[in-house]
């Protein structure tokens, strides 16, 4: 079924979700299944697998001269949301990219997908493919989410790129796109951030999930001015509990946000990690209740593989 289905029959209660990461290129799924059992005590309606693009990376050779390769360190995510499927009975949402795709790679993958049984997308840029610092589309390929979310959209009317000698039967996948509360670090500023998102709903986003933030009044100011924008889609927060002192610094970096001057204080006075994680648990389960006092549609959690924190805080919410 698809997300924004979930989300109306849901009636208004605040539903679970959760993100998986697919593992390094070679590791075992096991671990990242047994990972996700202890979370469908909370019964999880879907489940989210990232994508990964490609990157570039420099090889030395034994003869001293330095390769080039690309390469895709976490492949496999439509084989795990077929594995989620069919293990727990749990729709996944499987990520998509503009990022490494032609136009027409991005409409394989996608009838890949609605051959499985898939209903759902998350339709994303992507970030730049490392070692560079901006965002390049391959040839032929799109430069932002709203592109995408168009394609995905004339797919669910039976319009494809190319016409064959028979027509295609139309997809259903239920769209989902990004947002940042506290603005996507390439938009100049928030004006442009939301006319941009606005757009992908335009072009036929279903719902949002936000970036993770530690500080509510982020996403209840996003979603006020979004309504005011005439984005009236379900807003999912997302969330991440902190679960070591390091991420004091390391989420801020890597995702653009802010931390709440309280919690860096509650998060300074630890000795170890283990502390610092249940003080990471303790703040979630905070914003977890007000968000879902405020009624937010949904707690979407970043389990960047390791699930027994996520469980503490259901068990509080759930
Ligand atoms: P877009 O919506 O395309 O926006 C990108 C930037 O371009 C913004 O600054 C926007 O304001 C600007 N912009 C948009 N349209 C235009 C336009 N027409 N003209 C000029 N500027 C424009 N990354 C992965 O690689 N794999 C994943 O699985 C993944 N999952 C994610 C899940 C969530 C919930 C979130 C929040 C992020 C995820 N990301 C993932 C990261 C994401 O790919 C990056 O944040 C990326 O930099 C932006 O993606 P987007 O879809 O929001 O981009």
């Amino acid at each position: 079924a698809k997300v924004s289905d979930h989300i109306r029959q849901a009636n208004g209660k605040t539903i679970f979700s959760i993100e998986v990461i697919p593992p390094i290129k070679g590791d075992n799924l096991k671990n990242l299944l047994d990972n996700i059992e202890p979370l469908m005590e909370f019964k999880p309606p879907f489940i989210d697998v990232t994508y990964h693009r490609e990157e570039y990376i420099e090889r030395p050779e034994p003869d001293g001269t330095i390769k080039k390769i690309i390469t895709r360190k976490r492949p496999g995510t439509v084989g795990i949301c077929s594995a989620i499927l069919h293990k727990f009975g749990v729709d996944p949402v499987p990520h998509v990219l503009c990022g490494g795709f032609t136009k027409e790679e991005t409409e394989d993958f996608l009838i890949d997908l609605h051959y499985l049984g898939i209903d759902n997308v998350l339709v994303l840029r992507g970030d730049p493919a490392k070692p560079f610092s901006t965002f390049k589309p391959k040839a032929n390929g799109y430069s932002y989410a709203s592109e995408l979310v168009a394609q995905v959209t004339n797919m669910n009317r039976g319009i494809y790129l190319h016409e064959g000698e028979n027509a295609m039967a139309p997809s259903n996948f239920c769209i989902g796109v990004a947002a940042y509360p506290e603005k996507h670090f390439e938009a100049i500023d928030h004006d442009t951030d939301f006319k941009y998102l606005k757009l992908k709903v335009e072009n036929g986003a279903d719902y949002i999930v936000t970036q993770m933030f530690f500080d509510n009044r982020k996403y209840f100011d996003f979603v006020k001015r979004c309504r005011q924008e005439g984005i009236t889609v379900p807003i999912i927060p997302g969330l991440k509990p902190l679960s070591t002192r390091k991420q004091l610094q390391v989420l801020p970096r890597l995702f653009h946000l802010e931390m709440p001057p309280d919690f860096v204080k509650a998060v300074e006075v630890c000795e170890n990690d283990t502390q610092a994680r249940q003080v990471g648990i303790e703040w979630c389960v905070q914003q977890c209740r007000e968000l879902t006092q405020a009624g937010a549609p949904g707690l979407h959690f970043y389990t960047m593989g390791k699930s027994d924190n996520i469980v503490k805080i259901a068990r509080e919410i759930f």
